[in-house]
Parts: structure tokens; sequence; C-alpha cells
């Protein structure tokens, strides 16, 4: 878990991807055929096949996480954001932050404006807060601070990886758990009949636009999409909402709000899963997309599928998976890639 805990707390939003695809292509040296980054930044991983009919089997895992960028910077050195990706403000209350400058890293602490509990009204904190109603105190005068950041510096929530019990929790695991399976499936994968494209994507926390641009360039005759999933199998949630449960395996995705899977598959991931007893469940989200979105819609469209982990409080900064559903899915992929 140790490539897991360096992806989760690597800086990485929609457009600034570098730091994640630098890991990636030190870990993937020499493990894969090729390497190329195109225009908008996806990192493209080919390895060739061996059979003489070969078919192009692409699979995508976003290198984004929801993150800020900032969009003002006061006279007393305080901070506004633009965020970039869906926040749940909820979640933002007392957060650290690192705001990245072309100078180096700042630490600093993320707040709501308004008054503290001792001062406010019962109705005042049960307010709802807009992203644009926070911002980062840097622990620096003013003058200062407008030497070091600029407006569209990269910000993001610091939180540390945390292993406990059977699980891994930490910041942005939406989607750095897939981009980890990701690498270790090329890096164990050693003979494939079919041409593999292995495909980091840029910007899909902001609609899916990296994979619009890679898809259309691959040009693949399948689409494996790689993300996390909503598992609300905690308590105070009835089960016919679960979404999905930790611990109960690799989702494999039905539909969601952006893709209805192709039938057959779903069925060869099922069919592949039993065989090879890897522990699996069938996923059906009724809200939200992925990568696959885009996938299945490009050119003449692609036959296209996803592979879900299992993800409870997903956008926050403890996003958490079970250890075996990692497991499971890196095995699932890894079969698929090797028949
Ligand atoms: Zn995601």
């Amino acid at each position: 878990m140790k490539l897991l805990r360096e992806l989760s707390e690597a800086a990485g939003v929609p457009g600034r991807e570098e730091n994640i695809r630098q890991i990636i292509q030190r870990e993937l040296k020499g493990c894969v055929d090729e390497m190329s980054v195109d225009a908008m930044g996806n990192l493209i991983a080919h390895k060739k096949g061996t059979a003489q009919k070969r078919q192009r089997i692409m699979f995508a895992a976003h290198m984004d996480e929801i993150g800020f960028y900032v969009s003002f910077i006061d006279d007393r050195g305080f901070l506004r954001l633009q965020e970039v990706g869906g926040f749940d403000t909820r979640n933002l209350f007392a957060r650290r932050v690192i705001v990245h400058t072309a100078k180096g890293p700042l630490r600093g602490v993320l707040n709501a404006t308004g008054k503290p509990f001792h001062t406010s009204s019962p109705d005042e904190r049960r307010q709802y807060k807009e992203v644009s109603e926070f911002f980062v105190d840097l622990g620096l005068p003013g003058k200062e601070v407008a030497k070091r950041v600029q407006i569209g510096d990269m910000v993001t929530l610091d939180a540390p990886f945390v292993e406990y019990g059977h699980y891994a929790s930490g910041k942005c695991l939406d989607n750095r758990v897939q981009v980890y399976i990701g690498i270790r499936v090329l890096q164990a994968l050693k003979r494939c009949p079919n041409d593999v494209f292995g495909v980091f994507t840029v910007q899909e926390e902001v609609g899916l636009r990296g994979a619009f641009t890679s898809t259309y360039g691959v040009e693949p005759d399948i689409g494996v999409c790689l993300d996390t999933t909503i598992a609300s199998d905690v308590p105070g949630i009835a089960p016919e909402h679960r979404i999905t449960t930790l611990g109960a395996g690799v989702g494999i995705k039905v539909l969601d709000g952006s893709v209805i899977s192709h039938r057959e598959l779903v069925e060869t991931f099922v069919t592949l899963a039993k065989r090879s007893k890897i522990k699996h469940q069938l996923e059906i989200l009724p809200r939200g997309g992925t990568d696959a979105g885009a996938m299945q819609r490009s050119r003449k469209g692609v036959k296209t599928v996803t592979l879900s982990v299992p993800t409870r409080y997903i956008h926050s900064v403890t996003e958490t998976v079970h250890k075996d559903d990692v497991k499971a899915t890196e095995a699932l992929l890894l079969r698929f890639l090797q028949a």
C-alpha cells in the first residue's frame, strides 16, 4: 500500500495532473512497450498483444482529484477559491489545505466565513455554505501572500493516508485507488493476446474531458472504465440504497447516470469472476457518472463496462475502501486482459 499512500497524498486537481502522471511514468518504466502523453495530458501506456488477430482494449482511470484554484487574494492575505469538481461543503469546515505556488507549497487552513460557534445563533449555525463562502488562511501578512501566491495556483486538501482494520482511507482514493490498480495490472501483465492501452485520464471530475479525447485517439474496440462507486452501507441508510457493500468484492457496473454497460461485457466479467472465484457484486448507481460515459460514445461507439471499487464517504478526505475489494478488482482486470 506504499504506492497507494503516495498516490493519495500527491496533489493533482483537474488540469494539474502532472505529479500523478510522473509517479505513473516512474512505475511503468520498462513494463510497457510505449508511453505517450496527449495534448490534454492523458497518459497512454501501450502493451502490445501477441495474437494474430488482435482487439484493442483500453482501460481508463482518471488521475485528477476534486480541488480548487486560487481565485482571489485580499489585502490581508486571505484567499478565495474556485472549485474544480463537486464538493459537499459540509465536508469542508476546518480543513487543512496546501496551496501549490510556483515557489513551492504553502500550508494553510480552510474555514467558512461567518461567526464561530460561541457567538453565532442556532439559525446561523444551520446555514448551508457555498464554496465561495470559504477562505484560506496562510498565516502570512497580505504583502507576503501577494508576493508568493498567484491567481490560478492549485489548492488541495491536506489529509494523511491511513490504514485501519481491513480498510484504507484518505483523500482522493476516488480515483487514485484505480490508478494504483491500473499500474499494478500493467506491471503484472507479462503476456496479453490483445493490444492493451492503459490510459490515465485528466479532468474527469469536471466532465470526463480527458476520456473524450483519449478514447478518440486510441480508437479501442473495448473500453473498461476503472473508478470508485458509492458504498452507502453505513448506519441510517436503508439496504435498498446501499449501491455497493464494502468487502463484497469488485463492483461490475450495470448502469449509472452516464452509461449503460454493454450487456455482453457485463456477462463476460461476471462469468470470469465466478470461474476465477473472485468476489464481485453488480452495481446500479442511479445518479453520477464516470469516464465510461465518454468512452462509450467515442467515434461510432465503443463496447464499454466499468469496474468499480466500492468507497464509503466519497468526495471527503476520509474516502474509505476495503483492501480485499482492491485486490479483487486488480485480479479481475488482470484475468480479463490475459484471456
Ligand atoms: Zn472518480
